[in-house]
């Protein structure tokens, strides 16, 4: 009786066994059989039952399926953690034949090399750089710099208002009036930044664009070194043999003034479509610092002397690099700043 009943407990878990796909199956199998109420507990528990003198025997049987039980299951967990790593280690196949992801190495913008090398330029030759705040009092930004109230350049087409007496920066020349008032002389600067004006964007104008703003003040300046410094300048950008053309204009804050060409780099000055068919291309502003803005700085105009000089940065690198549109400087992609 109970050896036909083991038998058929042997016969069954090896079927069970043999059907299970996961360590969770082999737990229940484990309970079926040797939890509390498993089925060899049970058994265990109807041995009083059995003739005393054949009591060990029937104890010594159920102990050894008990084991072989444990030694099926014991098997079985091997094999399926076996298995389990197997199928990992396929997963985690490594090709180290395919070829690698290229990395996108950054470019520079073509406005922070332009920039780079102007500063460059100014610095080798004994100038400060110096910033300025891009919200500025409208004083600074136009009353200082002998702009009056009534200038078309006030007109709100063109500038930002903030408040009646805060604009944003229209120019970088307020920080020429900054940097002034502090008293320090003589003064050697370059101040680049960003300069705001109310443009339609279009594929030369942009609301917000960066210039570079030169003064220099000191005892004896003449329109000779404004011109000396402006050639050496321009020919640092375009080349030692650019010829440099200035020509008389009108600027609030300096007096005389003038605006400067250089001759064209791509046709020698011969015409192109470049220079529009002149041979000239116009690069910036000039001028001997206006007497009434050094006034305003408490500067002596009688003492001294100075000359300054803006320039688009943008406008210097859709030249230098025969950029059509503006709009590719604020755009970021990646196949336009690519080349540079
Ligand atoms: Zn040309």
């Amino acid at each position: 009786m109970l050896n036909a009943k083991l038998k058929e407990i042997q016969t069954s878990l090896e079927e069970k066994i043999s059907h299970i796909t996961g360590l969770s199956q082999l737990e229940q199998i484990r309970i079926f059989y040797l939890g509390k109420k498993g089925e060899l507990t049970l058994l265990r528990k109807q041995i009083k039952d059995v003739l005393e003198e054949e009591r060990p025997k029937a104890g010594q049987m159920i102990n050894d399926v008990c084991k072989k039980v444990e030694h099926y299951l014991e098997e079985k967990k091997l094999f399926l953690l076996n298995k389990e790593r197997e199928e990992r280690l396929k997963n985690e196949i490594l090709d180290v034949t395919l070829p690698a992801k290229r990395k996108q190495l950054g470019h520079q913008h073509p406005n922070q090399k332009i920039l780079e090398e102007v500063e460059q330029f100014f610095l080798s030759i004994g100038y400060e750089i110096i910033e300025g705040p891009e919200v500025e009092y409208d004083y600074y930004n136009f009353e200082a710099l002998n702009i009056p109230a009534d200038h078309p350049a006030k007109d709100e087409q063109d500038t930002f208002y903030i408040s009646d007496q805060i604009v944003l920066r229209t120019q970088t020349s307020p920080v020429q009036i900054r940097t002034m008032e502090k008293g320090r002389l003589p003064i050697r600067m370059i101040a680049p930044g960003r300069v705001f004006r109310s443009d339609e964007v279009d594929a030369t104008h942009s609301p917000s664009f960066h210039q570079i703003e030169g003064l220099v003040v000191d005892k004896g300046i003449t329109f000779a070194d404004l011109k000396g410094t402006l050639i050496a300048f321009s020919q640092m950008l375009f080349g030692s043999d650019t010829q440099v053309k200035f020509r008389p204009h009108h600027f609030q804050f300096t007096e005389p003034s003038a605006e400067v060409d250089v001759s064209c780099f791509r046709c020698k000055g011969k015409g192109c479509k470049l220079c529009k068919g002149s041979g000239w291309i116009e690069i910036l502003g000039c001028g001997m610092v206006h007497p009434n803005v050094l006034r305003a700085c408490h500067i002596d105009p009688d003492e001294y002397s100075g000359f300054a000089f803006g320039v688009g940065l943008e406008r210097i690198a859709l030249l230098k690099y025969e950029i059509e549109d503006m709009r590719l400087f604020y755009e970021n992609d990646m196949r336009f700043l690519k080349q540079f």
